[in-house]
């Protein structure tokens, strides 16, 4: 056997310890006589595995009291219309525009109100942080929506936007659990679980439970989709992805007993330090986020023409170094250094760019 050095943006790299203990209960989890994946989710031996997962995650993230942790399907990207269905209560909400996940969730919010574009780097081709200062959000303003790591461009938020007190909501998909987040200074984050977290098919949810007391915002909001429903019922309003989130919880505890988020922070910045310390001082290759706005987990960057980032991809396929590919987007590369990616990867992928430019130059 033997494993690559896998930088793709989603579904990403798991650390291995996770997927060999997966390995080791697939045929009898826990003396049940049974896989995870055959179990009833009402059974009592499933509802340990949930109850352990959502226990060791509000370990992980310090989760206040207050905040509900659901468990979803259907990706990010089904939340573009969960929040505002839920939230949207004025009828409006307040969008920063700053990448394509971001325009996405603008746009589907449109469908049920009033979208504003609190602040955009559209005109830059999304390659930085819009400057926040001195901007505040509509005074109807339901709430302001945040997309915090653009997975796509390489950009990240490190100050977040003023709300004048309204909650704000942040799709952090591909940076969750990268770093310590605060999370009392948010209204709603969520995250697909494919980036950092586990397999695809599991959202984390996390919202202030004062936000959906009362209900959906909007009465045609799906029953699936009714995140006060949905907490009451523990994620558990129909089938979950209980597999899924058995290796959410895997990974959580993995997290956990290497160190928590903040080791795993200064271990992130060390390893994609690696790269932004070479693009910048390349010839060849350039990196496409403005440096203030870089990412702790995409890093973007590109050669002069298409011809040559081609070249450097299928060279790197042969090294062991797979998933360099841009965003069919953008083009260009994208080497998505997300917790379970060893700093070996990230050495292995510095060293090869060393070549290709010696033999490029
Ligand atoms: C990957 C990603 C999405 C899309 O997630 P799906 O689960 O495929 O819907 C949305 N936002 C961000 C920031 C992402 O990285």
């Amino acid at each position: 056997m033997s494993r690559v050095y896998n930088f793709s943006a989603g579904p990403a790299a798991l650390p291995e310890e996770v997927l060999k203990s997966a390995a080791s209960e697939m045929l009898d989890y826990a003396g049940s006589g049974m896989s995870v994946l055959e179990m009833s989710h009402r059974s009592k031996e499933y509802q340990a595995v949930f109850d352990d997962t959502e226990a060791t995650l509000r370990r992980v993230l310090s989760i206040p009291e207050g905040y509900d942790v659901l468990f979803l399907q259907g990706g990010a990207t089904l939340e573009f219309a969960g929040i505002p269905m839920n939230l949207m209560r004025t009828g409006s909400a307040d969008y920063l525009v700053t990448g394509n996940f971001a325009k996405k969730a603008w746009q589907e919010a449109k469908k049920y109100g009033t979208a504003n574009v609190y602040a955009s780097s559209e005109d830059t081709s999304f390659d930085r942080i819009p400057e926040l200062a001195g901007l505040h959000p509509s005074a109807d303003a339901s709430y302001v929506y945040i997309c915090q790591n653009n997975t796509i461009f390489g950009t990240m938020f490190t100050d977040l936007p003023e709300t004048d007190g309204k909650p704000l909501v942040a799709d952090v998909s591909s940076c969750f659990l990268s770093r310590p987040l605060d999370v009392e200074r948010y209204g709603l984050i969520y995250a697909g679980a494919q980036k950092n977290a586990g397999p695809a098919g599991v959202t984390v949810l996390i919202v202030r439970h004062d936000l959906v007391e009362d209900g959906p915002a909007l009465d045609c909001c799906p029953t699936y989709l009714d995140y006060k429903k949905q907490a009451k019922a523990g994620s558990m309003l129909n089938t979950p992805n209980t597999f899924g989130i058995y290796l959410c919880g895997k990974v959580f505890h993995w997290v956990e007993e290497t160190g928590g988020l903040e080791a795993m922070e200064r271990r992130n910045w060390e390893k994609v330090g690696l790269l932004y310390d070479y693009l910048d001082q390349s010839e060849l290759f350039k990196g496409t986020a403005q440096p203030e706005s870089r990412s702790i987990a995409n890093v973007t960057f590109r050669t002069p023409t298409p011809e040559l980032d081609a070249e450097f991809v299928s060279g790197a396929k042969l090294k062991g170094i797979v998933g360099v590919k841009g965003h069919r987007l953008v083009g260009g590369m994208r080497a998505s250094c997300y917790n379970a990616v060893p700093r070996e990867g990230i050495e292995a992928l510095v060293a090869y760019m060393g070549e290709f430019e010696r033999a490029n130059a």
